[in-house]
């Protein structure tokens, strides 16, 4: 089940790509593990999926622990970070998606022993239980990084809300893209900002043909029962 759900997912990102002559190459399908154990998460790695991820700090460790046989995963921590727990994690991962505040990045700052690939989290939405910044914050935002040694922005991350349109996810999603086309030709060298972290197993399709490099997807691949992901 696992497999012919990756199976059809890798052939979805690439008739995506398709779609909009990008080249598949430049997504990177980071699987969301949160909702399974150990042992499931295992199974898609020796399926050669190399992108893990979780939401929490606890349960990355955990995995990180069960799977330490494949030194090839590289981790990602997509959730909310409180920062009481920066100094438990923040060196045990290659990607964080949730930067979202200056006292957080200070943190990270106090406590990484490398520079640390980061993601700026942007709530383009507006939506109040939306964790990231606003639009209107962000250049403010990554001049105030500029000091911070370890923080390497290397992209932006957005998530749109549940309930939207397909239209008002793509409009998101174009935001998002729009913001990191900004940030990018500033030509900050801790601000690269080439990377979009946005699509998930509902919306994924629209984030790739939107620009998105890294899609994180989680209940697609561990649903049961054929079919298409989404109708998109
Ligand atoms: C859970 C989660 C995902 C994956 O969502 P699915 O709908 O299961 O694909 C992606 N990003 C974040 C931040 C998440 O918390």
């Amino acid at each position: 089940m696992i497999a012919e759900n990756l199976h059809r997912i890798e052939q979805e990102i690439q008739e995506s790509c398709a779609l909009v002559s990008r080249n598949p190459e430049d997504v990177t399908m980071v699987a969301v593990t949160k909702s399974v154990d150990s042992k499931t998460a295992n199974e898609l790695v020796e399926l050669g999926v190399t992108d893990l991820a979780e939401n929490r700090v606890d349960k990355l460790l955990e995995k990180k622990q069960d799977l330490a046989q494949h030194q090839q995963i590289k981790w990602h921590l997509i959730g909310n970070l409180q920062r009481r727990k920066v100094k438990l994690i923040i060196n045990e991962i290659d990607y964080f998606h949730a930067l979202d505040s200056l006292r957080l990045a200070q943190e990270i700052q106090k406590r990484a022993k490398q520079q640390i690939a980061c993601f700026i989290e942007v709530n383009i939405s507006g939506e109040e239980s939306k964790h990231g910044i606003a639009p209107a914050e962000l250049d403010l935002f990554i001049k105030e990084l500029a000091s911070l040694d370890k923080i390497k922005v290397i992209g932006l991350m957005t998530m749109a809300p549940y309930e939207s349109s397909q239209a008002e996810i793509r409009k998101i999603f174009s935001s998002l893209k729009q913001l990191q086309e900004g940030v990018k030709e500033q030509n900050l060298q801790y601000a690269p900002c080439t990377e979009l972290s946005m699509g998930m197993s509902q919306d994924f399709k629209t984030a790739i043909e939107e620009g998105a490099t890294f899609v994180r997807i989680g209940t697609a691949l561990f649903r049961k029962g054929i079919g298409k992901v989404n109708g998109n």
